[in-house]
């Protein structure tokens, strides 16, 4: 089996359950790079730095961006993100395959700069259960939580932006859609 040299941008309102999916994806393709950005908010209980992100101060994150170490920046909800150029291209030039995990106005940026980056959009069944979703998480305030809803609104109009929409109801159904995209996208059979 080849494998083309892919970036894969998954982009989904907070909470719909993108980071869910990934985690359930890591088993099944181990050569799989996963882009670590940069983030300014404090990090969730359980969240390692150098793992989930690199957690830096604001003035940090803009040295770095002056100095063009970001692929895009973003400021999401109020903190700001940011996607590292050097593993991106890293990888890429090294003909392996990358997934990154941005919102939709970093991930609209990245399509201009890599066309061929596939785009895949992640949303839950319902407004009511991504609002049940980021509650059940118990990692947000109420604040962020009533931000990351009224940004929902704004995200589900960008879907369009995006090659694949999956509906992540039911957790397995959407695992296996997630992994035919990346099988149909990244692999070619030899024979
Ligand atoms: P995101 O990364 O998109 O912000 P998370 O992966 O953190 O979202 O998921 C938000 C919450 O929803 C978590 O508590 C997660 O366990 C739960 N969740 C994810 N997928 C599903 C699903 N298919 N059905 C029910 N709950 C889910
Ligand atoms: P969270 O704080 O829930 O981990 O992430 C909040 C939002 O920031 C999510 O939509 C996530 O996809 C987005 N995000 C994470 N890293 C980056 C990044 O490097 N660039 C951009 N534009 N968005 C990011």
């Amino acid at each position: 089996m080849l494998i083309k040299p892919t970036l894969f941008v998954i982009s989904a309102p907070s909470g719909a359950g993108k980071s869910t999916l990934i985690r359930n994806i890591k088993p099944l393709f181990p050569d799989m790079r996963y882009s670590i950005s940069c983030a300014t908010r404090p990090p969730r209980k359980g969240e390692i730095d150098g793992v989930s992100y690199y957690f830096i101060s604001e003035s940090k994150f803009k040295s770095m961006s002056r100095a063009g170490e970001f692929l895009e920046w973003k400021n999401v909800h109020g903190n700001l993100y940011g996607t590292p150029r050097q593993p991106v291209s890293d990888v890429l030039s090294a003909g392996g395959r990358m997934i990154m995990d941005i919102d939709v106005e970093g991930a609209r940026e990245v399509f201009m700069k890599i066309p061929e980056a596939v785009g895949i959009f992640v949303n839950a069944p319902s407004l009511a259960e991504l609002e049940k979703r980021l509650r059940k998480r118990r990692s947000d305030s109420e604040e962020s939580i009533r931000v990351r809803m009224l940004n929902a609104y704004h995200e589900m109009r960008m879907a369009d932006l995006f090659t694949y929409s999956i509906v992540n109801d039911e957790l397995n159904v959407a695992v296996r859609e997630l992994a035919e995209i990346i099988r149909k996208e990244s692999e070619a059979n030899t024979v």
